[in-house]
């Protein structure tokens, strides 16, 4: 069996942390890390897809989820404008392999993609 990741765990109390808003597949959290003023991140619940290339060929419908629980925890939370990260495969920074999306907001013009 594998380790369970540490949003499962932190979803069952194991590792503290605020859940700051949750559907019945979703929930939200501050990273850790803060690389933005605000820094959000969107979950799913089951531990089943280990990035968005899985969840969205497994459960569109999820994934559409979470960019709508995104959308209202960054207009919750921040001015609303907010940038969504999937971090996908080690190359590219992902480093817990349990689909999640950044949401950073506030000042991002240093490291801007646009
Ligand atoms: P990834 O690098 O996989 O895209 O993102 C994983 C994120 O989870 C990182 O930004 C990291 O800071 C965050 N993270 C890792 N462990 C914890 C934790 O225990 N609590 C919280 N709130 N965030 C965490």
């Amino acid at each position: 069996m594998t380790e369970p990741s540490v949003f499962t765990r932190i979803l069952r109390g194991e590792i503290p942390a605020e859940i700051l808003s949750e559907t019945e597949n979703v929930f939200v959290i501050r990273d850790i890390v803060p690389q933005a003023p605000l820094h959000l991140l969107v979950i799913p619940k089951i531990a089943d897809y280990r990035d968005v290339t899985e969840l969205a060929a497994g459960d569109p419908a999820l994934l559409a989820e979470m960019v709508a629980v995104a959308k209202d925890a960054a207009a919750e939370h921040g001015s609303g404008d907010f940038r969504l990260v999937f971090n996908t495969g080690s190359g590219a920074g992902q480093t817990v392999f349990h689909v999640h999306a950044h949401v950073l907001g506030g000042d991002l013009a240093e490291g801007s993609l646009g």
